[in-house]
């Protein structure tokens, strides 16, 4: 089969044919239909998190179960499945809790990209090949483990419902879940990439009264407005925090990061009212440091983050393709251009230089 893989950092994905072994305990062969070209992929390829190579990156997949390996229970051929980027092993205290996307386990499987436990499934001739957050869906198939995924009604299109298994659910669950929006509150949601937009989106269906987006291209802000923001701010023109203030009187009672840079940060966190909520989302890349006055901790105000929006996937990815196909949640609308495997190191490009919301590749 055809895989995507990088070899070093800061070099283009190569396309090359692979061998993938048959699904072991617990695991199961996914034919990808597509997959969703997310950004956390990219600050592995650049070098900003780090990760063992070679490698086959991918994290946003959704395809049809082919096989499945001994002792699974929860997924049969046929099953037509949203993979996770979150690893949930059940066990584990966060697990046990109902923090799901929190496991013990999530950490070692993107630090070491293999599978959960360890093993690795993908080789080129003797070379053997990691796989970026146990998923490694730049490739016509996939072995996971099946806890990596989430079974969905065979009417929902898998190339728009791939975008579930990272970015678009991390922003619809970081409004409903980790801000829990009451209706009336508001929210300013800095960054308006495929995580930001989703956010905005989840904050219309959470009941926000006010929902203030802010970048600094008119195009995105333009796709915030379609959305739901009711206001847009482009942080080129004017101080965010200042017409944040504006817009609200106090401050926004919660604010996102959507985007993983540090000076953003501290603007989204500066435009919370006494008591509000600023929630880091977007990666930053490692090492990067984010200062903070204490003395605004005694004003009562919150920071806190969210792994993949604090979602319980089992539960959360069914009911928002539900959203979506009743027209709730046009998450579609995410989606500016589709491309081949082969066209991969372009669909990376555009995402870099914010030409593209969100891409995906299709099988
Ligand atoms: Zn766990
Ligand atoms: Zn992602």
């Amino acid at each position: 089969m055809k895989a995507a893989i990088l070899y070093e950092v800061n070099a283009p994905l190569k396309v090359e044919r692979v061998t993938l072994d048959e699904p072991q305990a617990n695991e199961v062969l996914v034919k990808i239909v597509a997959t969703g070209v997310c950004h956390s992929d990219l600050h592995f390829m650049k070098g900003e998190m780090p990760t063992p190579v070679p490698v086959v990156p991918g994290h946003e997949g959704a395809g049809i179960v082919e096989k499945v390996g001994p002792g699974v229970t929860t997924l049969q051929p046929g099953d037509h499945v949203v993979m996770m980027v979150s690893f949930s092993c059940g066990k584990c205290r966060y697990c046990v809790e109902g923090k799901p996307t929190q496991c013990v386990e999530n950490l070692p499987i993107m630090s070491m990209a293999t599978l959960p436990g360890g093993a690795t499934r993908l080789h080129k001739g003797e070379q053997q090949l990691n796989h970026l957050f146990g998923l490694a869906s730049y490739a016509e198939y996939a072995v996971v483990h099946e806890r990596s995924c989430v079974k969905v009604r065979e009417d929902a299109p898998l190339d728009v419902v791939c975008l579930l298994g990272c970015g678009t659910s991390t922003g619809i669950g970081a409004a409903i879940n980790t801000a829990a929006i009451k209706p009336g509150e508001s929210i300013a949601i800095f960054g308006c990439g495929g995580v930001g937009l989703s956010a905005v989106m989840g904050a219309k269906l959470a009941g926000a009264g006010k929902i203030i987006a802010v970048d600094t291209l008119s195009r995105k802000l333009s796709m915030a407005k379609k959305l739901g923001a009711d206001y847009v701010i482009n942080a080129k023109k004017e101080d965010p925090i200042m017409k944040v203030m504006e817009l609200t009187g106090t401050g926004a009672d919660y604010a996102l990061e959507c985007i993983g840079n540090v000076n953003v940060m501290t603007q989204a966190f500066a435009s919370i009212r006494f008591g509000g909520k600023f929630i880091v989302v977007g990666m930053a890349p490692l090492g990067t440091m984010l200062s903070i006055a204490p003395f605004e901790f005694l004003l009562g105000k919150t920071v806190t983050g969210t792994v993949q929006g604090d979602i319980k996937a089992q539960l959360d990815i069914p009911r928002y393709i539900d959203l979506y196909m009743n027209g709730k949640l046009p998450i579609d609308k995410l989606i500016t251009k589709t491309y081949s495997l082969d066209e991969i190191n372009e669909a990376f490009e555009a995402l870099a230089k914010g030409e593209i919301i969100r891409s995906v590749i299709k099988f």
